[in-house]
């Protein structure tokens, strides 16, 4: 079959022909049916060295937002039928400590110790025409589009958490909600933000194309530039905004998310970009709260799918054929997208 693979550091994937994983006990082997490429594909392949955690050494199969049918049963599974469209749940824990226990595989007791992180972070992935996935981590999609599911396993599930974690402070009424990098996840985000919640959403990003996107799904955008925070608060009433999301996640975005919150205002960062900022008790609003998050749970996961099927949420999606999914990763990169890049494997 063939695979997207990392095949070294800082260096660009390359489309291989490999074999056709066999699950494992406890396992079962999914035809792909969608593949989404994340920005995070992007981070292990240009910036992660010899230095990066050894669970995420090249040699691996990309793709850890994925959906399919299932094709075969490892020994041992039961309760699921050949051909049934099923989500799938990226990350992988030992599967016995408390939080592992809560379907919360993301915060592992025991992550220094496991030889990969999840499904295409160290461990084959599903930037292929089939995958092997622990049978826990299927998520039932019914009779729901397979293909344009594929964003809900990390898009919307890494939002939809962030999004979770801040309804406190989204509850009631003239609430404000600020998204900032409108990309796969930001505009997962926007959605979820209005399907959630009565907040007024302001959103922004660099480019012109992804802020119309927003609009449409909900969002008032404001530009960027040196006026934006004024601007961002002004909108939000002169308080600042309730919750902020930063899923660019450099300095500058942090600080400015930073700079226009309320008192008592949650900030999370999402975008993994190692940017930095400075605390002090006389510039931080009072009782305000900088967090950053990872992931996701397989029970929000179960939510998110609810929410697709209600007709709730519907991630923006271009579609790519396999010979193509090298191009997917290359438009990715340099910001040529408009809507998450899915790979479709298998043309019907
Ligand atoms: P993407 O490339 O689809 O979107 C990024 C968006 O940010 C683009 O629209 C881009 O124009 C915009 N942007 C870039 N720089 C900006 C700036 N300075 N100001 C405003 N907008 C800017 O990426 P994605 O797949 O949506 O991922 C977003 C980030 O989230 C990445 O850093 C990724 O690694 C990270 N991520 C984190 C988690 C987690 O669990 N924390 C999970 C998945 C992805
Ligand atoms: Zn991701």
């Amino acid at each position: 079959m063939r695979a997207v693979v990392f095949t070294d550091y800082e260096t660009f994937p390359s489309l291989h022909e490999v074999e056709r994983p066999v699950p494992g006990p406890g396992e079962v082997l999914l035809k792909v049916a969608g593949a989404g490429a994340c920005h995070s594909d992007v981070a292990i392949y240009k910036e992660f060295t010899a230095t990066s955690p050894v669970s995420l050494a090249p040699g691996f199969v990309l793709g850890h937002e994925n959906s399919g049918w299932i094709e075969e049963l490892g020994a041992g599974v039961s309760g699921l039928r050949i051909g049934d469209a099923y989500l799938v749940y990226g990350p992988i824990g030992c599967g016995r400590c408390k939080p592992c226990s809560l379907g919360q595989d993301t915060y592992c007791e025991n992550a220094a110790s496991m030889p990969y992180m999840g499904l295409g972070l160290g461990r084959d992935g599903g930037m292929a025409e089939y995958v092997v996935v622990p049978a826990r981590n299927l998520v039932p999609l019914g009779d729901a589009d397979p293909v344009a599911a594929a964003p809900l396993s990390d898009a919307a599930l890494t939002s939809y958490h962030a999004i979770k974690n801040s309804l406190p402070n989204l509850g009631g009424g003239g609430k404000f909600a600020l998204v900032i990098g409108l990309g796969g996840l930001g505009q997962m985000a926007v959605q979820i933000l209005t399907a959630l919640t009565g907040a007024t959403v302001i959103a922004t990003d660099t480019k012109p194309d992804a802020m119309r996107r927003a609009e449409a799904n909900g969002a008032v955008t404001v530009a960027g530039g040196e006026d934006q925070v004024a601007e961002i608060r002004a909108l939000a009433g002169g308080r600042g905004v309730d919750a902020a999301f930063d899923f660019v996640g450099v300095t500058p975005t942090i600080k400015a998310a930073q700079a226009s919150m309320a008192q008592g205002g949650r900030l999370t960062v999402v975008g993994i970009a190692n940017g930095a900022t400075e605390w002090s008790f006389f510039t931080a609003p009072y009782e305000s709260t900088i967090s950053n998050t990872y992931w996701g749970t397989i029970a929000d996961l179960h939510d998110v799918v609810a929410m697709y099927r209600a007709g709730q949420i519907r991630p923006d999606v271009e579609l790519f054929s396999m010979d193509d999914a090298l191009e997917a990763y290359r438009r990715l990169e340099s910001g040529e997208l408009s809507g998450r890049a899915v790979v479709v494997p298998h043309q019907s």
